[in-house]
């Protein structure tokens, strides 16, 4: 009997159990990996489409791309979940489980925030990124702000790098002297878990003199103010906003979320129904937000979807350990290893910025994309 596993949302998560399940389960497997997207691209992109350093298209991977042992792709929009019977709605029909793998990522309630739609920018979003690839050129002098919106968010670094990224283009368009750019951040320092990379970054502010505003979410926007959650307004020319973080509604919706998200046992992955796993962003597992935590979420999963199709006990443990790039401009990447479960606190070792980074990070995003397309 084919062991019928059905993953629904392709992205880091989905991508990654896919491979594995193929690769170790392959022509005894029977798996349907749903997506509502016909293409895939890595969140980082983003920032490269955002400042023009890459066209919008080239960042796509075709999901069609998808050549594996077992695996049909199905682009469908999922409407419904039922973690009790493991069975799945979408637009074409209904799919049943005997293992149901939920890798759905964080969706963005832009209008969580009064007036980011009308008076900001945000750049989580393709279409966002998009936007102001078209939007930043017209900044010619002013206060730029950065700012997050809500917490949890995607990769923590994003905000960090979004400034540093900011403070290059305005360099190159030779106008920096006419702006200054702020970033608000909802943390004590950039990167919790890590004192020598937040050290790393704010020493990268200071000599770019990017003010660093920690401690503080932005609560709503009016026509050029932002307002902190303490009240406080900062004017602003150019605001790029990191939007609060949702579960999609159909995942809220299915009874799996506790607080908004999926609740998970550390150890495996599943969720409190049987059989029912859920991997990523969609999460409350513990980690930050971001692709290496969901691969990572992935492995463990997969382990124990494997062990149980063999009749055997888990060894596997989930440590939450993955490494993170960050952008620091000037044509350099830096890179943090942390590990959230294995000591007692979460700890990161920092790697300074390089231009030999900038080779390692490629090599993560080309190594993906030739193991999870084929290409
Ligand atoms: C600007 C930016 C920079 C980032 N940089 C990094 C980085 O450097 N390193 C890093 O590790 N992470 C980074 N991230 C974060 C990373 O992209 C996410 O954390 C990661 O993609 C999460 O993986 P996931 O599998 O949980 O969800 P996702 O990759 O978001 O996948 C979820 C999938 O579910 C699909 N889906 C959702 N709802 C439905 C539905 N109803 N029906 C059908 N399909 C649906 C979506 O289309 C999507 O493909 C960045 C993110 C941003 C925005």
């Amino acid at each position: 009997m084919k062991l019928r596993v059905v993953v629904l949302g392709a992205g880091f998560g989905g991508l990654e159990l896919t491979s594995i399940l193929s690769e170790t389960i392959g022509d005894n497997l029977d798996l349907t990996l749903i997506d509502q997207n016909d293409t895939f691209y890595f969140g980082f992109s983003k920032l490269d489409v955002m400042f023009g350093h890459k066209a919008a298209d080239s960042i796509k991977i075709p999901y069609s791309s998808i050549v594996k042992p077992g695996v049909k792709f199905r682009k469908e929009t999922i409407t419904a979940i039922n973690p009790v019977t493991r069975a799945v709605t979408t637009q074409n029909g209904i799919y049943e489980a005997d293992v149901l793998v939920v890798a759905l990522g964080a969706n963005y309630d832009i209008n969580a925030t009064p007036g980011l739609a009308e008076f900001g920018n945000e750049y989580y979003t393709f279409e966002g990124a998009v936007k102001l690839r078209d939007t930043i050129p017209d900044f010619k002098k002013g206060h730029a702000v950065v700012g997050v919106c809500g917490a949890p968010f995607k990769c923590p670094p994003a905000p960090s790098e979004g400034s540093l990224m900011l403070h290059d283009y305005l360099v190159s368009a030779g106008i920096r002297n006419d702006c200054t750019i702020s970033l608000v951040i909802p943390f004590g320092s950039p990167i919790p878990p890590s004192p020598d990379s937040s050290k790393a970054l704010i020493k990268a502010f200071e000599e770019r003199s990017i003010h660093f505003i920690p401690q503080h979410k932005v609560a709503s926007l009016r026509e050029k103010i932002a307002v902190l959650d303490d009240g406080t307004e900062i004017p602003f020319d150019l605001f790029l906003g990191i939007p609060k973080h949702v579960a999609p509604d159909v995942v809220q919706q299915s009874g799996l979320t506790v607080d908004g998200w999926i609740p998970v046992d550390r150890q495996n992955l599943l969720t409190r129904f049987p059989n029912v796993y859920a991997i990523g962003d969609v999460t409350s597992v513990g980690t930050p937000k971001a692709g290496v935590f969901a691969e990572g979420a992935a492995k463990i999963a997969a382990a124990s979807i494997i062990a149980t199709y063999h009749g055997k006990q888990n060894e596997a443990t989930y440590t939450g350990a993955g490494s993170c790039y960050i952008e620091f401009g000037k044509g350099e990447v830096a890179r943090v290893d942390v590990d959230f479960f294995s000591g007692p606190k979460p700890f990161g070792i920092h790697h300074d910025a390089s231009e030999a980074l900038v080779i390692d990070k490629q090599y993560f995003g080309s190594s993906r994309k030739a193991r999870w397309f084929g290409l």
